[in-house]
């Protein structure tokens, strides 16, 4: 399939001072010639479909209405800081699972099962926009093609760095990985801790939970889940 990329000039201005470069219009050829939209990027950079200077002036907004002096020395440069952070944590939206992989995808055997474990997680729950954070553990059996090991951390974070549930961001990485390389199956092990629960609301600071999601072979053959999650747990 071949993509192809229209790049039209920015209209706006840029809140940093530096020209924001572009909007990206990502559209694809489908079988019979004919071009559909698939999805309307702006810029490829790290922040560059965020307003700063808008996010700035919101940051600005929050810090006087929880009562502090926003011009006090230690707080005069956070709203900058914050809208950088934001648009650091958020920088997965700007991102397909296509563009990260990046072809690194290789001729291997069948039906060997491939696992990678312990890859740190990093995102924000969709409700609080607090921090969830901990570990996912990623396992495929291939029909022939094998993704490059690092592409897995790539994609987790690329779904990841989004306002997320775990449970979705979970689905999101099985599906993802899946389609990659047509696997035979896919199963995706997550444990996380949510500062929205340990810092308020129920304020447990102990708890981990756990989410997984199996496709394929991983989902119809006990047999292969088992073994997956024997992988996993490091036997
Ligand atoms: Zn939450």
């Amino acid at each position: 399939m071949d993509a192809i990329w229209f790049v039209l000039p920015w209209r706006g201005g840029s809140a940093s001072g530096s020209p924001l470069p572009f909007f990206y219009l990502h559209l694809e050829k489908r079988g019979g010639g004919d071009i559909l939209p698939r999805q309307l990027v702006i810029g490829k950079e790290t922040g560059d479909f965020m307003n700063r200077e808008k996010v700035e002036k919101l940051v600005r907004e929050i810090l006087s209405e929880i009562g502090e002096d926003t011009q006090r020395d230690g707080l005069k440069d956070t709203p900058g800081r914050v809208a950088k952070a934001l648009e650091f944590l958020t920088r997965g939206c700007s991102k397909t699972p296509n563009e990260v992989v990046n072809g690194a995808i290789f001729e291997s055997v069948k039906d060997n099962m491939v696992v990678v474990r312990d890859i740190e997680v990093y995102s924000l729950c969709e409700h609080h926009m607090m921090p969830f954070f901990g570990r996912c553990h990623v396992g495929y059996i291939s029909r022939g093609k094998v993704l490059g090991v690092s592409k897995i951390p790539r994609i987790v974070d690329c779904f990841a760095a989004r306002l997320q549930i775990q449970e979705r961001l979970t689905n999101e990485i099985a599906r993802a990985v899946k389609d990659a390389i047509d696997a035979e199956g896919v199963g995706v092990v997550m444990e996380c801790r949510h500062l929205c629960m340990m810092m308020r609301g129920v304020e447990k600071q102990n708890s981990v939970m756990m989410t997984s999601a199996v496709l394929g072979s991983f989902h119809d053959d006990p047999s292969t889940r088992a073994e997956f999650m024997t992988l996993v747990k490091g036997v």
